[in-house]
């Protein structure tokens, strides 16, 4: 089986590491496939997502690196397209992943995986503390943008977790919780049932959870249902290439 990790950033957006290093990292780590996933261009700007003004560097980087590393790898050229993107083709690249990063409460941005405290803030400002009424929001604004874009890829589906490993922002146990993250998902699979959910170890990496994206329940729908799955690690540094891929393969058989 190839070893493949499709979703990757580099010091273009958020990363740590050049996309030579990463190119570099992932041969030594015995990768069949690299791809790169910039975050797109967004409004409102922040300090996260790829300045419109790199994009071309940007492109001439990856073209460069697939030219000088061509029989050593395989580099795709892919793109994370948050539903806020502007100013690109998605069609102009290998693949795209779906995201939601941002809540946006009346054109006040909220992001969702930038630290505890805004989640929570967000949470009592704009939905009086209701975190299902936000779980709501961040869902189907979701799945509104991965029936309406040109994306292969569902990036990971229940990122407002990442900072609740403990069900210290809100009870992810609760029925009412997981039916709603069921329902987005079905209906994802009802519209486009050929498209990929990627299974992301991004925040085992940074944050020490204890599982991937999505959470167990998900991933046993998903499989239940036959969904197209693939291991990614959303790695912002060479280390965090190949992070609990055998672990997380194994919990996946086991589900
Ligand atoms: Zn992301
Ligand atoms: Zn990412």
């Amino acid at each position: 089986m190839k070893k493949i990790n499709l979703h990757t950033h580099t010091t273009f957006c958020d990363g740590k590491n050049t996309p030579e290093e990463m190119v570099l990292g992932a041969i030594e780590k015995g990768f069949d496939v690299l791809g790169f996933s910039v975050h797109a261009p967004m409004q409102p700007k922040n300090d996260w997502a790829l300045p419109v003004e790199n994009l071309p560097a940007y492109r001439a980087e990856i073209r460069r690196l697939q030219k000088k590393y061509a029989g050593r790898i395989e580099i795709r050229d892919g793109i994370e397209l948050d539903r806020d993107y502007v100013d690109v083709d998605p069609r102009s690249f290998d693949y795209a992943i779906g995201a939601v990063h941002q809540l946006n409460c009346g054109g006040r941005f909220y992001d969702v995986d930038y630290t505890p405290e805004l989640l929570q803030s967000c949470c009592e400002k704009e939905f009086g503390g209701d975190f299902l009424k936000l779980a709501e929001q961040y869902y189907s604004t979701l799945s509104d943008f991965i029936l309406a874009a040109p994306v292969q890829i569902v990036a990971h589906f229940d990122l407002i977790e990442k900072f609740n490993a403990q069900n210290d922002l809100f009870d992810s146990d609760d029925p009412a919780y997981q039916s709603l993250a069921l329902r987005h998902m079905d209906r994802i699979l009802d519209a486009k049932p050929d498209i990929t959910f990627e299974v992301n170890t991004g925040a085992m990496f940074r944050v020490g959870n204890p599982h991937p994206y999505p959470a167990p329940f998900l991933l046993r729908h998903l499989k239940a249902r036959g969904a197209n799955l693939i291991i990614t690690s959303d790695a912002h540094c060479v280390e965090a290439l190949d992070f609990a891929f055998d672990q997380v393969g194994k919990l996946l058989k086991e589900l």
